[in-house]
């Protein structure tokens, strides 16, 4: 049975950037191998864009794409470095979605960010929906 959504804050470590998302936490969390999650330890939930909402101003964001063209954006507070969340598209998950840093979420204690269920990617070998034989590092 799905759970009702749930309204958290999110925010930066200066707190210039903050949001407030829409999320079913207990449908599942993602870890991924891929050049660019292994360097800055992506954990990720996805959301429906309507399910976020930006309390800041935009312009405090640093926007990242693997290209300048690159349709998937990460987005990072230009300020303190931190992550917290990338827009994304991609047709096999409905289109567009956001992927949310589960770490830039607040007010979650440790017991229950160790309790969530996590999915792993291997997006290593674009094999987005099987784990990779290694984890335990991700
Ligand atoms: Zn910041």
């Amino acid at each position: 049975m799905a759970m009702p959504l749930k309204t958290y804050q999110g925010s930066c470590h200066c707190q210039k950037v903050r949001f407030q998302a829409d999320i079913d936490l207990e449908a599942g969390t993602g870890k991924c191998n891929c050049s660019f999650c292994i360097k800055v330890r992506d954990w990720i939930v996805l959301i429906k864009p309507e399910a976020f909402q930006l309390l800041s101003d935009a312009s405090e964001l640093g926007d990242y794409g693997f290209t300048s063209q690159s349709v998937n954006r990460h987005l990072f507070c230009q300020h303190c470095g931190v992550r917290l969340y990338s827009k994304c598209h991609l047709p096999e998950l409905g289109g567009d979605f956001i992927s949310i840093m589960v770490s830039v979420l607040d007010g979650i204690s440790d017991e229950q960010l160790v309790a969530l269920p996590v999915q792993f990617f291997d997006g290593r070998h674009d094999n987005w929906f099987e784990a990779p034989k290694v984890t335990a590092h991700l």
